[in-house]
């Protein structure tokens, strides 16, 4: 592959160098970032490199999501039947295990695609993602892993165990991880080495997993060397059924039970209380804020400040809303601010640390196991991954590299992405779609989703 250069735009670095370069331009190199500085010293330092003309737009790190469901795409425009969902577990039975149960390997290679292609249109590049498929879980992700393949993209993907569709389901989900897991160090091994995907150990929730099957995951994923990907505490009934049934809050249960640690993801952690909060910090676990979903599932709002000011890493995810990872930070940026009526919570700034800086710190988590040298994300330096989005983003008002963050929370969104790149390869380019044909997608999703709401 030629180098690539790209120029004429304003490179916003992010990361520890935070810089915003005017009259820009970076080098790539197979799959890393080879040199970043003035259009005019790279055009001259490299007179070979294939030049792409940023149109005096702006090259920015492709955007991270640590917390997904690719399954949630055929959820759009789903009717609920009866009345309308009273509470979060009536949101699961009537949507989302109604929906999982129907799902054959074709709805979720077609759902996950549908996703895959929603990601490269908005510049999100590496993803995390969270899989049920309870009637059909043997091999569903190697589907999924084939469609990440195929589009192109980073991901790191996972299997939910639970015990909520019995014993034969439980044992396929646990088989599905551990097989899928050794894949990666196995046939899937060139894949996984390149940083393109791994996986973590997933796991529902506190509340559909028992003792016996928490403990049999537990003892999977330290064998496998891996994290675990858990909803945590997203409603307050999860932290009601934990201490109710073995007396502890969800955060204390799945330590006891060794599913923590600084290669795990909790997600939401919505309810989560000042011990809990000390103990995800203690056991350098994730956190994963998942603003849009919150608040569409009326479960609350997530103490994320209070963990970050207590060391815990906390990222952004979306649950499964659109890959459109620049309406979550608004919806971060805004949700902190009106719940606890005060304009000084969840700056811009802080919405860019955890959505870019601390999002990569997850991506390395789940990623290192499976690849020795993977590139920095969510950042723009010399050797970084070339992953990144142009954007047709030319601002009113003066721009910088502090007031950035409020540029992209106030004028930047979909409109603006023009092309992104992943590992150095164009997933888009000009707004056309390259490795994925969207309209066959969209089609072949159409007819899938239709037929599946059939069955329900
Ligand atoms: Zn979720």
């Amino acid at each position: 592959m030629p180098d690539i250069l790209i120029g004429n735009g304003t490179v916003v670095t992010l990361g520890a160098g935070n810089r915003l370069i005017e009259h820009g331009a970076l080098l790539v190199r197979d799959d890393r970032i080879a040199a970043i500085g003035a259009d005019a010293d790279l055009r001259q330092q490299h007179p070979d490199a294939a030049y792409v003309d940023a149109n005096s737009g702006l090259i920015m790190p492709g955007f991270l999501c640590a917390h997904t469901h690719f399954y949630g795409a055929f959820a759009r425009g789903m009717a609920i039947p009866g009345a309308p969902p009273q509470n979060f577990r009536e949101i699961l039975e009537k949507l989302w295990w109604r929906l999982d149960k129907l799902l054959a390997l074709e709805d979720t290679c077609a759902s996950a695609e549908v996703f895959l292609a929603d990601a490269i249109r908005h510049g999100t590049t590496c993803v995390v993602d969270h899989h049920a498929s309870p009637n059909a879980v043997d091999g569903s992700l190697d589907v999924i892993a084939d469609a990440v393949a195929q589009a192109g993209m980073r991901a790191c993907l996972a299997y939910e165990v639970s015990d909520r569709d019995g014993t034969a389901v439980i044992d396929a989900g646990i088989r599905e991880n551990e097989r899928f897991i050794r894949a990666l160090r196995a046939e899937r091994r060139q894949q996984a080495e390149a940083g393109m995907i791994a996986a973590s150990y997933g796991l529902h929730a506190s509340f559909t997993l028992s003792p016996a099957t928490l403990e049999r995951c537990a003892a999977g994923g330290a064998d496998l060397g891996v994290g675990f990907h858990v909803h945590v505490a997203e409603d307050s009934s999860d932290e009601n059924d934990s201490t109710t049934r073995y007396g502890m809050r969800t955060v204390d249960r799945l330590e006891t039970a060794r599913i923590l640690g600084p290669r795990s993801i909790a997600a939401h952690c919505v309810h989560v209380e000042g011990g809990e909060i000390g103990r995800l910090a203690a056991t350098r676990s994730n956190s994963v804020h998942n603003p849009r979903s919150n608040m569409n599932n009326a479960v609350g709002r997530a103490p994320v400040e209070d963990m970050l000011r207590a060391g815990v890493n906390v990222g952004l995810g979306n649950d499964g809303f659109s890959m459109n990872m620049m309406q979550e930070m608004k919806a971060a940026y805004l949700l902190h601010k009106f719940a606890l009526s005060d304009p000084r919570a969840m700056p811009a700034d802080l919405v860019l640390d955890i959505a870019f800086h601390r999002n990569a710190r997850i991506m390395d988590a789940v990623f290192s196991p499976f690849c020795d040298n993977f590139p920095r994300v969510g950042e723009l330096s010399v050797g970084a991954a070339a992953d990144l989005v142009l954007l047709d983003y030319y601002p009113p008002t003066p721009m910088n590299a502090d007031n950035f963050p409020w540029h992209l929370i106030f004028g930047i969104d979909a409109q603006h992405v023009n092309s992104t790149m992943v590992a150095g390869r164009w997933l888009m380019r000009e707004r056309q779609l390259l490795a994925l044909d969207e309209e066959r997608v969209h089609a072949r999703a159409r007819e899938l989703s239709q037929a599946l709401w059939k069955r329900a």
